[in-house]
């Protein structure tokens, strides 16, 4: 009688991956560098040691980080505004403007 080894599984039986995230719509999030979450990597690949990033208002301008500030920061690259709590680009100015 011929036994059949045990590692002969149906290969069938192997459940099949399924990326069933949803996506409502079309977003961007910026990542940073491991280890360190003030170290921004844009979409764009600007970092804070290039171009930069800026605290800005929703229009993507410059502000001063003062009280009445919504914690926005502007990517002066690129132009995307960025929560930066959770890293998500909420808007994006075509022509981000700086403090003089
Ligand atoms: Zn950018």
């Amino acid at each position: 009688m011929r036994q059949h080894p045990p590692c002969c599984l149906d290969s069938t039986a192997h459940g099949v991956t399924v990326n069933a995230k949803l996506v409502m719509f079309q977003h961007q999030d910026i990542t940073h560098e491991i280890d360190d979450d003030q170290a921004w990597i844009c979409i764009c690949d600007n970092e804070p040691s290039e171009d930069g990033f800026y605290p800005c208002d929703e229009k993507g301008n410059e502000v001063e980080p003062v009280a009445g500030w919504g914690g926005r920061y502007v990517c002066f690259r690129c132009g995307r505004i960025i929560d930066p709590n959770s890293f998500r680009v909420v808007a994006r100015s075509p022509d981000p403007k700086l403090l003089v």
